[in-house]
Protein backbone atom coordinates (compact mmCIF):
# COMPACT_ATOMS: atom_id res chain seq x y z
CA UNK A 1 0.00 0.00 0.00
CA UNK A 2 0.92 3.60 -1.15
CA UNK A 3 0.62 6.98 0.97
CA UNK A 4 0.38 10.25 0.56
CA UNK A 5 1.32 13.12 3.72
CA UNK A 6 -0.35 16.32 2.17
CA UNK A 7 -1.30 19.70 3.87
CA UNK A 8 -3.30 22.49 2.89
CA UNK A 9 -1.77 25.71 1.50
CA UNK A 10 -3.27 28.42 4.17
CA UNK A 11 -5.79 28.54 7.30
CA UNK A 12 -8.20 29.75 4.90
CA UNK A 13 -8.09 26.96 3.05
CA UNK A 14 -7.85 24.64 5.39
CA UNK A 15 -11.17 26.00 7.17
CA UNK A 16 -13.07 25.73 4.17
CA UNK A 17 -11.81 22.14 3.26
CA UNK A 18 -12.27 20.84 6.90
CA UNK A 19 -16.45 21.89 6.17
CA UNK A 20 -16.50 20.56 3.11
CA UNK A 21 -15.07 17.12 4.00
CA UNK A 22 -17.48 17.00 7.05
CA UNK A 23 -15.22 18.39 9.93
CA UNK A 24 -17.29 20.89 11.01
CA UNK A 25 -15.64 21.47 14.27
CA UNK A 26 -12.21 22.62 12.51
CA UNK A 27 -13.96 24.79 10.40
CA UNK A 28 -14.06 27.89 12.90
CA UNK A 29 -11.00 27.22 14.21
CA UNK A 30 -7.85 29.27 14.25
CA UNK A 31 -4.07 28.74 13.81
CA UNK A 32 -3.71 27.19 17.40
CA UNK A 33 -6.34 24.52 16.99
CA UNK A 34 -4.43 23.52 14.22
CA UNK A 35 -0.96 23.56 15.71
CA UNK A 36 -2.52 20.95 18.23
CA UNK A 37 -5.03 18.58 15.63
CA UNK A 38 -3.94 15.18 15.11
CA UNK A 39 -3.30 13.94 11.67
CA UNK A 40 -5.92 12.11 9.88
CA UNK A 41 -6.66 9.71 7.14
CA UNK A 42 -9.31 11.65 4.85
CA UNK A 43 -9.10 9.58 1.59
CA UNK A 44 -8.57 5.78 0.18
CA UNK A 45 -7.34 6.21 -2.83
CA UNK A 46 -7.39 3.09 -5.99
CA UNK A 47 -5.16 3.79 -8.70
CA UNK A 48 -4.89 1.22 -12.14
CA UNK A 49 -1.63 1.70 -14.43
CA UNK A 50 -2.07 1.14 -18.06
CA UNK A 51 -0.22 -1.85 -17.59
CA UNK A 52 -3.38 -3.14 -15.79
CA UNK A 53 -2.14 -3.32 -12.31
CA UNK A 54 -4.55 -1.78 -9.56
CA UNK A 55 -2.86 -0.50 -6.52
CA UNK A 56 -4.40 0.77 -2.85
CA UNK A 57 -3.28 3.97 -0.66
CA UNK A 58 -4.23 6.45 1.62
CA UNK A 59 -3.96 10.19 1.63
CA UNK A 60 -2.83 11.85 5.56
CA UNK A 61 -3.73 14.83 6.33
CA UNK A 62 -0.80 16.21 8.66
CA UNK A 63 -3.01 19.60 9.67
CA UNK A 64 0.45 21.56 8.87
CA UNK A 65 -0.30 25.56 7.23
CA UNK A 66 2.79 27.24 6.00
CA UNK A 67 1.27 29.85 8.64
CA UNK A 68 3.23 28.02 11.20
CA UNK A 69 6.73 28.54 10.07
CA UNK A 70 5.39 32.09 9.13
CA UNK A 71 4.86 32.70 12.78
CA UNK A 72 7.65 30.98 13.85
CA UNK A 73 5.74 27.47 15.44
CA UNK A 74 8.32 25.50 14.55
CA UNK A 75 7.41 23.13 17.30
CA UNK A 76 4.19 22.41 16.17
CA UNK A 77 5.30 22.31 12.55
CA UNK A 78 7.89 19.82 12.90
CA UNK A 79 5.77 17.74 15.21
CA UNK A 80 2.57 17.75 12.07
CA UNK A 81 5.36 16.06 9.91
CA UNK A 82 6.69 13.34 12.51
CA UNK A 83 3.35 12.70 13.68
CA UNK A 84 1.94 12.08 10.53
CA UNK A 85 4.79 10.13 9.51
CA UNK A 86 4.17 7.75 12.78
CA UNK A 87 0.13 7.58 11.69
CA UNK A 88 1.25 6.29 7.68
CA UNK A 89 3.36 3.61 9.50
CA UNK A 90 1.09 2.67 12.39
CA UNK A 91 -1.54 1.94 9.51
CA UNK A 92 0.56 -0.28 7.41
CA UNK A 93 1.64 2.09 5.00
CA UNK A 94 4.86 0.72 2.94
CA UNK A 95 6.35 3.79 0.69
CA UNK A 96 4.45 7.02 1.62
CA UNK A 97 5.24 10.63 -0.49
CA UNK A 98 6.31 13.72 1.67
CA UNK A 99 4.20 16.57 -0.15
CA UNK A 100 5.06 20.02 -0.30
CA UNK A 101 6.72 21.74 2.65
CA UNK A 102 6.76 18.00 4.61
CA UNK A 103 9.73 16.92 3.44
CA UNK A 104 11.37 20.86 3.70
CA UNK A 105 10.76 20.98 7.07
CA UNK A 106 11.98 17.48 7.67
CA UNK A 107 15.45 18.31 6.00
CA UNK A 108 15.24 21.80 7.43
CA UNK A 109 15.03 20.87 11.34
CA UNK A 110 16.96 17.46 10.93
CA UNK A 111 14.10 15.73 11.69
CA UNK A 112 16.01 12.35 11.15
CA UNK A 113 16.99 12.58 14.92
CA UNK A 114 13.86 12.41 15.86
CA UNK A 115 13.04 7.93 15.60
CA UNK A 116 10.89 7.18 18.28
CA UNK A 117 7.27 8.85 18.70
CA UNK A 118 5.19 7.30 21.51
CA UNK A 119 5.30 3.50 20.58
CA UNK A 120 6.76 3.73 17.08
CA UNK A 121 9.66 3.45 15.91
CA UNK A 122 9.85 5.67 12.40
CA UNK A 123 11.08 3.60 9.14
CA UNK A 124 13.03 5.78 7.19
CA UNK A 125 13.04 3.59 4.51
CA UNK A 126 9.07 3.55 4.49
CA UNK A 127 9.41 7.47 3.04
CA UNK A 128 10.25 8.96 -0.13
CA UNK A 129 10.03 12.78 -0.88
CA UNK A 130 9.04 12.53 -4.34
CA UNK A 131 11.23 15.15 -5.43
CA UNK A 132 13.15 13.04 -7.94
CA UNK A 133 9.96 12.60 -9.73
CA UNK A 134 8.91 16.24 -9.53
CA UNK A 135 12.49 17.90 -10.95
CA UNK A 136 12.04 15.33 -13.95
CA UNK A 137 8.19 16.34 -14.60
CA UNK A 138 9.34 19.75 -14.74
CA UNK A 139 12.69 18.99 -17.02
CA UNK A 140 9.71 17.74 -19.77
CA UNK A 141 7.74 20.71 -19.07
CA UNK A 142 10.22 22.55 -19.86
CA UNK A 143 11.68 20.82 -23.01
CA UNK A 144 7.58 20.37 -23.65
CA UNK A 145 6.51 24.23 -23.22
CA UNK A 146 9.58 25.58 -25.36
CA UNK A 147 8.40 23.74 -28.48
CA UNK A 148 4.91 24.69 -28.24
CA UNK A 149 5.55 28.40 -27.58
CA UNK A 150 8.48 27.80 -30.35
CA UNK A 151 11.08 28.80 -27.68
CA UNK A 152 14.50 27.48 -29.00
CA UNK A 153 16.68 26.15 -25.75
CA UNK A 154 20.06 26.37 -27.55
CA UNK A 155 19.06 30.26 -27.70
CA UNK A 156 17.39 30.80 -24.49
CA UNK A 157 17.94 31.63 -20.84
CA UNK A 158 16.45 29.70 -18.22
CA UNK A 159 16.21 31.20 -14.50
CA UNK A 160 15.45 28.52 -12.13
CA UNK A 161 14.45 30.61 -8.66
CA UNK A 162 15.27 27.73 -5.85
CA UNK A 163 18.00 26.63 -7.79
CA UNK A 164 19.90 25.29 -4.85
CA UNK A 165 16.80 23.91 -3.26
CA UNK A 166 16.76 19.66 -3.80
CA UNK A 167 14.18 20.63 -6.83
CA UNK A 168 15.97 23.27 -8.21
CA UNK A 169 19.06 21.67 -8.02
CA UNK A 170 17.94 18.28 -10.32
CA UNK A 171 16.04 20.92 -12.70
CA UNK A 172 19.87 22.80 -13.07
CA UNK A 173 21.86 19.00 -13.46
CA UNK A 174 19.41 18.00 -16.37
CA UNK A 175 18.91 21.18 -17.88
CA UNK A 176 22.91 21.47 -18.17
CA UNK A 177 23.28 17.32 -19.14
CA UNK A 178 20.00 16.55 -21.62
CA UNK A 179 19.31 20.08 -22.78
CA UNK A 180 21.01 22.49 -25.02
CA UNK A 181 20.21 25.55 -23.02
CA UNK A 182 22.30 28.46 -23.71
CA UNK A 183 22.18 30.45 -20.37
CA UNK A 184 21.41 29.29 -16.76
CA UNK A 185 20.37 31.92 -14.25
CA UNK A 186 20.95 30.76 -10.49
CA UNK A 187 18.65 32.31 -8.18
CA UNK A 188 18.24 31.75 -4.28
CA UNK A 189 19.23 34.17 -1.71
CA UNK A 190 22.13 32.41 0.30
CA UNK A 191 25.28 32.86 -1.84
CA UNK A 192 27.96 30.25 -0.32
CA UNK A 193 25.00 27.94 -2.05
CA UNK A 194 24.69 29.28 -4.59
CA UNK A 195 28.67 28.98 -5.74
CA UNK A 196 28.65 25.65 -5.08
CA UNK A 197 26.11 24.97 -7.64
CA UNK A 198 27.97 26.97 -10.03
CA UNK A 199 31.04 25.45 -9.33
CA UNK A 200 29.28 21.48 -9.52
CA UNK A 201 27.99 22.79 -12.79
CA UNK A 202 31.00 24.69 -14.37
CA UNK A 203 28.56 27.17 -15.46
CA UNK A 204 25.32 29.60 -14.65
CA UNK A 205 24.84 33.17 -13.78
CA UNK A 206 24.16 34.12 -10.39
CA UNK A 207 21.29 36.59 -9.69
CA UNK A 208 18.43 37.87 -7.81
CA UNK A 209 14.88 37.68 -8.94
CA UNK A 210 14.79 41.46 -10.01
CA UNK A 211 18.08 40.93 -12.41
CA UNK A 212 16.73 37.64 -13.64
CA UNK A 213 13.36 37.89 -14.72
CA UNK A 214 13.51 40.58 -17.50
CA UNK A 215 16.51 38.40 -19.42
CA UNK A 216 14.74 34.71 -18.83
CA UNK A 217 12.90 33.10 -21.62
CA UNK A 218 11.30 30.02 -19.07
CA UNK A 219 11.23 30.79 -15.37
CA UNK A 220 11.21 27.94 -13.04
CA UNK A 221 10.09 28.54 -9.84
CA UNK A 222 10.62 25.93 -7.08
CA UNK A 223 11.44 28.43 -4.28
CA UNK A 224 9.67 26.98 -0.87
CA UNK A 225 8.35 30.37 0.10
CA UNK A 226 5.08 29.99 2.39
CA UNK A 227 3.44 32.66 0.38
CA UNK A 228 3.53 33.64 -3.53
CA UNK A 229 5.30 37.09 -4.73
CA UNK A 230 4.10 39.85 -6.79
CA UNK A 231 5.58 40.08 -10.73
CA UNK A 232 4.69 42.29 -12.68
CA UNK A 233 4.44 40.97 -16.74
CA UNK A 234 5.66 43.99 -18.01
CA UNK A 235 9.05 43.03 -17.23
CA UNK A 236 9.32 40.08 -18.81
CA UNK A 237 10.13 39.06 -21.88
CA UNK A 238 7.57 38.23 -24.33
CA UNK A 239 7.35 35.34 -25.02
CA UNK A 240 7.75 33.81 -21.64
CA UNK A 241 7.52 30.75 -19.95
CA UNK A 242 6.34 30.71 -16.46
CA UNK A 243 6.41 26.89 -14.77
CA UNK A 244 5.50 27.47 -10.95
CA UNK A 245 6.15 24.17 -9.14
CA UNK A 246 6.32 25.71 -5.60
CA UNK A 247 3.52 24.62 -3.07
CA UNK A 248 1.56 26.80 -2.12
CA UNK A 249 2.29 28.57 -5.70
CA UNK A 250 5.38 31.01 -5.88
CA UNK A 251 3.63 33.49 -8.08
CA UNK A 252 1.25 35.43 -5.81
CA UNK A 253 -0.68 36.85 -8.79
CA UNK A 254 -2.27 35.45 -11.82
CA UNK A 255 -0.42 36.85 -14.39
CA UNK A 256 -2.47 37.98 -17.86
CA UNK A 257 -0.77 38.49 -20.53
CA UNK A 258 -1.10 37.22 -23.97
CA UNK A 259 2.51 37.22 -24.22
CA UNK A 260 3.46 35.40 -20.19
CA UNK A 261 2.16 31.77 -20.18
CA UNK A 262 1.98 30.31 -16.50
CA UNK A 263 1.91 26.32 -16.27
CA UNK A 264 1.53 24.59 -13.13
CA UNK A 265 4.90 22.66 -12.65
CA UNK A 266 5.84 19.80 -11.38
CA UNK A 267 1.94 18.38 -12.13
CA UNK A 268 1.16 14.88 -13.74
CA UNK A 269 -2.24 13.86 -15.44
CA UNK A 270 -2.51 10.15 -15.69
CA UNK A 271 -4.50 8.01 -18.62
CA UNK A 272 -7.25 6.63 -16.35
CA UNK A 273 -9.11 8.03 -13.82
CA UNK A 274 -8.08 7.92 -10.39
CA UNK A 275 -10.84 6.91 -7.52
CA UNK A 276 -10.41 9.43 -4.73
CA UNK A 277 -11.33 12.92 -3.68
CA UNK A 278 -8.46 14.63 -2.53
CA UNK A 279 -7.39 16.61 -5.60
CA UNK A 280 -10.85 18.28 -5.69
CA UNK A 281 -9.59 20.16 -3.02
CA UNK A 282 -6.36 21.13 -3.84
CA UNK A 283 -8.10 22.61 -7.21
CA UNK A 284 -6.88 20.63 -9.85
CA UNK A 285 -8.31 21.40 -13.15
CA UNK A 286 -8.98 17.93 -13.63
CA UNK A 287 -9.41 16.20 -10.51
CA UNK A 288 -9.74 12.55 -10.96
CA UNK A 289 -6.45 12.80 -13.41
CA UNK A 290 -4.28 15.17 -12.19
CA UNK A 291 -2.00 14.96 -9.16
CA UNK A 292 1.18 16.41 -7.72
CA UNK A 293 4.50 14.61 -9.22
CA UNK A 294 5.78 14.01 -5.24
CA UNK A 295 2.86 12.18 -4.81
CA UNK A 296 2.71 9.88 -7.95
CA UNK A 297 6.27 8.93 -7.03
CA UNK A 298 5.00 6.99 -4.24
CA UNK A 299 2.51 5.39 -6.32
CA UNK A 300 5.31 4.35 -9.10
CA UNK A 301 6.96 3.32 -6.09
CA UNK A 302 4.36 0.78 -5.10
CA UNK A 303 3.99 -0.04 -8.40
CA UNK A 304 7.18 -1.60 -8.62
CA UNK A 305 7.66 -2.98 -5.72
CA UNK A 306 10.27 -0.84 -4.98
CA UNK A 307 9.66 -0.27 -0.78
CA UNK A 308 12.24 2.56 -0.51
CA UNK A 309 13.18 6.33 0.07
CA UNK A 310 14.21 6.47 -3.25
CA UNK A 311 14.33 10.13 -2.87
CA UNK A 312 16.07 11.15 0.26
CA UNK A 313 17.92 13.82 1.86
CA UNK A 314 19.11 16.99 0.60
CA UNK A 315 20.75 17.83 -3.26
CA UNK A 316 21.55 14.18 -4.49
CA UNK A 317 19.27 13.45 -7.08
CA UNK A 318 21.05 12.41 -9.84
CA UNK A 319 20.01 13.14 -14.13
CA UNK A 320 20.44 8.75 -13.77
CA UNK A 321 17.65 8.81 -11.26
CA UNK A 322 15.66 11.18 -13.28
CA UNK A 323 15.75 9.37 -15.95
CA UNK A 324 15.26 5.71 -13.71
CA UNK A 325 11.86 7.62 -12.51
CA UNK A 326 10.78 8.91 -16.00
CA UNK A 327 10.67 5.29 -17.19
CA UNK A 328 8.57 4.11 -14.57
CA UNK A 329 6.43 7.51 -14.85
CA UNK A 330 5.64 6.80 -18.71
CA UNK A 331 5.23 2.30 -18.09
CA UNK A 332 2.38 3.23 -15.77
CA UNK A 333 0.95 5.71 -18.12
CA UNK A 334 1.68 9.34 -16.13
CA UNK A 335 2.50 12.45 -18.33
CA UNK A 336 3.39 15.95 -17.54
CA UNK A 337 1.05 18.30 -17.23
CA UNK A 338 0.71 20.44 -20.91
CA UNK A 339 0.66 23.69 -21.87
CA UNK A 340 -2.58 24.92 -22.73
CA UNK A 341 -2.15 26.96 -25.98
P1 LIG B 1 14.19 23.27 -0.80
O1 LIG B 1 13.93 23.77 0.56
O2 LIG B 1 15.13 22.15 -0.99
O3 LIG B 1 14.71 24.49 -1.72
C1 LIG B 1 14.10 25.71 -1.76
C2 LIG B 1 14.92 26.68 -2.62
O4 LIG B 1 14.24 27.94 -2.64
C3 LIG B 1 16.32 26.96 -2.11
O5 LIG B 1 17.16 27.19 -3.22
C4 LIG B 1 16.14 28.27 -1.33
O6 LIG B 1 17.39 28.92 -1.21
C5 LIG B 1 15.15 28.98 -2.26
N1 LIG B 1 14.35 30.05 -1.65
C6 LIG B 1 13.58 29.98 -0.54
N2 LIG B 1 12.96 31.15 -0.31
C7 LIG B 1 13.36 31.98 -1.31
C8 LIG B 1 13.10 33.34 -1.64
N3 LIG B 1 12.30 34.08 -0.88
N4 LIG B 1 13.66 33.87 -2.75
C9 LIG B 1 14.49 33.12 -3.53
N5 LIG B 1 14.79 31.83 -3.27
C10 LIG B 1 14.24 31.28 -2.18
O7 LIG B 1 12.73 22.94 -1.43
P2 LIG B 1 12.30 21.80 -2.47
O8 LIG B 1 13.24 21.82 -3.63
O9 LIG B 1 12.08 20.52 -1.76
O10 LIG B 1 10.84 22.33 -2.92
C11 LIG B 1 10.68 23.50 -3.70
C12 LIG B 1 9.19 23.84 -3.93
O11 LIG B 1 8.57 22.78 -4.64
C13 LIG B 1 8.36 24.02 -2.65
O12 LIG B 1 7.42 25.06 -2.84
C14 LIG B 1 7.63 22.70 -2.51
O13 LIG B 1 6.43 22.80 -1.76
C15 LIG B 1 7.36 22.38 -3.97
N6 LIG B 1 7.14 20.95 -4.20
C16 LIG B 1 6.28 20.58 -5.23
C17 LIG B 1 6.07 19.24 -5.49
C18 LIG B 1 5.15 18.78 -6.57
O14 LIG B 1 4.87 17.56 -6.62
N7 LIG B 1 4.70 19.63 -7.47
C19 LIG B 1 6.74 18.20 -4.70
C20 LIG B 1 7.61 18.69 -3.69
C21 LIG B 1 7.81 20.02 -3.47
P3 LIG B 1 17.66 30.10 -0.12
O15 LIG B 1 17.08 29.61 1.17
O16 LIG B 1 19.15 30.26 -0.14
O17 LIG B 1 16.94 31.29 -0.67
Amino acid sequence: MFGLIGHLTSLQHAQSVARELGYPEYADQGLDFWCMAPPQIVDDITVTSITGQTIYGKYVESCFLPEMLASQRIKAATRKIVNAMAHAQKNGINITALGGFSSIIFENFNLQRITRIRNIQLDLQRFTTGNTHTAYIICRQVEQGAQKLGIDLNKATVAVCGATGDIGSAVCRWLDARTDTAELLLVARHQGRLETLQSELGRGKIMSIEEALPQADIVVWVASMPKGIEIDAENLKHPCLMIDGGYPKNLGTKIQHPDVHILNGGIVEHSLDIDWKIMHIVNMNIPNRQLFACFAESMLLEFEQLHTNFSWGRNEITVAKMEKIGEISLKHGFKPLALAV
